[in-house]
């Protein structure tokens, strides 16, 4: 492959916005570990109810586990699988308009990378839906 399809550029878009990702039990557990934290404490700290989902709570616009200053994410070893995949999101696999949408908003996609390109690309990297 001669030129990189996709490189993070860390610009932090894809943490902004007035809602985040749910996450699973499991995540819940393994985030509130990584911050010493009980479930209690971290749900009453971090997180926010919609319905039967949990999810990471904002704050000026973006994820509360996002740093500003650094542009990064403070929880990176332990964040939800939704954001460790992003933005190879499976349903790119099904859909090139998901695609489309997804590259306007993610500088790390190399502007000539292809639909085609990127579904052959997720399929290396084992992401299935
Ligand atoms: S929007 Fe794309 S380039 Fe920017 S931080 Fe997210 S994944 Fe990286
Ligand atoms: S958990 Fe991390 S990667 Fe996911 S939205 Fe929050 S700051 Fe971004």
């Amino acid at each position: 492959m001669s030129v990189k399809i996709f490189e993070c550029k860390r610009c932090g878009f894809c943490c902004q916005g007035e809602s985040t990702v749910s996450l699973t039990p499991p995540e819940q557990e393994s985030i509130a570990m990584f911050l010493g934290l009980n479930l209690s404490e971290f749900f009453e700290r971090y997180t926010v109810k919609k319905g039967s989902r949990v999810e990471m709570k904002t704050i000026n616009g973006h994820c509360i586990f996002f740093d500003e200053k650094e542009k990064i994410c403070r929880i990176h070893p332990v964040k939800p699988s939704h954001c460790r995949r992003w933005p190879l999101h499976p349903s790119i696999l099904k859909d090139r308009e998901s695609f489309e949408i997804i590259k306007r908003t993610c500088p790390g996609f190399s502007p000539s990378a292809t639909w085609e390109e990127v579904v052959d690309f997720i399929r290396y990297m084992g992401d299935t839906c």
